[in-house]
């Protein structure tokens, strides 16, 4: 059984990283953000359409790993139609997941679960948390940004 999820979420991984969703500019967003993991050399821009604090549409560009790549992917797919502040939750149960840092609500997290894993290696928790960490900063901040996990 254990197996078997494993094998299930290394293919939702692998899936997200060779057919990466959202993977466009949006012209006119109105946040833009540039993520950069030195450890990995992780690098993405996240792009998101905020109307009323809802998060209209959310895109990416760049190039990593595959855990960072199918992390953004699977992380716009599931902001869009969120808003601000459910993407923040969202954050913070994504934060917990991967740091095992108090109960994680495995609903809300849904199809992020597949990321669960890189909790037993530090190294790719920054790879799988980049996306997270660059759309927390484009949610406090207007305008141009860039982050670093160092
Ligand atoms: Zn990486």
């Amino acid at each position: 059984m254990f197996e078997d999820l494993r094998d299930l979420y290394q293919e939702v991984i692998f899936d997200h990283n060779r057919n990466p969703r959202n993977f466009r500019v949006i012209e006119n967003a109105s946040r833009e953000v540039e993520g950069f993991n030195p450890l990995c050399g992780d690098r993405l821009t996240l792009y998101l359409d905020i109307v009323s604090g809802v998060i209209e549409d959310a895109s990416f560009q760049g190039s990593g790993c595959a855990i960072s790549t199918a992390s953004v992917s699977l992380m716009t797919e599931i902001i869009k139609g969120k808003t601000e502040s459910e993407a923040e939750a969202l954050f913070s149960q994504f934060h917990k997941m991967t740091t095992t840092e108090g109960e994680v609500d495995m609903e809300a997290v849904g199809k992020l679960a597949v990321l669960a894993g890189v909790k037993g290696y530090p190294a790719r928790v920054k790879c799988a948390t980049l996306a997270w960490h660059t759309l927390d900063t484009a949610l406090k901040n207007e305008g141009l940004e860039s982050i670093s996990t160092e």
